[in-house]
């Protein structure tokens, strides 16, 4: 596809880019090996993390699994994005449960789908869905991602919150985001 030839698309794209606070889940532009971006939304009683990121990052290839130990490293890594209350560590004042989590990867078979990824990139995108009891008390999110895996380095996140929109930027090994402060 040479869709960036296209002067319109590349007009709309650029539009589309300079949108403040708009460059969300579907920018070609989004696949960078390190980086993991969350849209988190804060809307009434539920705090919904999209996360779009290269596969890389978590399982250091971005194609199906070939060997036993590449097939393993994938279904760890599956495991720990669906346990997502452990990754994603949301202000314990909001008083929130994780609901439903879903990945998409057509690189490790699961749903389908996913954007960001260019020819020869897969992705590993997902969205975390919790349900609290007071969102309007959350300040911040504790993310492991750093912790839990070796190939991320820096989180470009964007937050709809109750107080406001917010942007951060959160590098290794940092993994307190904050707003509303
Ligand atoms: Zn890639």
């Amino acid at each position: 596809m040479n869709l960036f030839r296209r002067p319109f698309f590349t007009f709309a794209l650029s539009a589309f880019l300079a949108a403040p606070f708009a460059a969300s889940a579907q920018s070609p532009a989004a696949h960078v090996h390190g980086q993991v971006r969350l849209d988190i939304v804060i809307d009434g009683p539920t705090i919904v993390i999209a996360m779009e990121s290269p596969l890389d990052n978590f399982v250091g290839f971005e194609r199906a699994p070939r060997t036993d130990a590449e097939k393993k490293t994938a279904e760890d890594a599956i495991a720990q994005l669906r346990a997502g209350a452990q990754l994603f560590k949301i202000d314990p004042a909001a008083n929130c449960k994780l609901g439903p989590v879903t990945l998409r990867s057509s690189a490790l078979g699961l749903g389908k789908n996913e954007e960001g990824a260019g020819e020869g990139h897969a992705d590993l995108d997902g969205s975390f869905a919790f349900n609290c009891t007071n969102t309007a008390a959350a300040k911040f999110i504790d993310i492991d991602l750093f912790n839990a895996f070796k190939g991320p380095r820096q989180i470009e996140a964007q937050i709809a919150a109750p107080q406001g929109q917010f942007k951060r930027t959160l590098k290794r090994p940092a993994t307190r985001l904050a707003w509303n402060k």
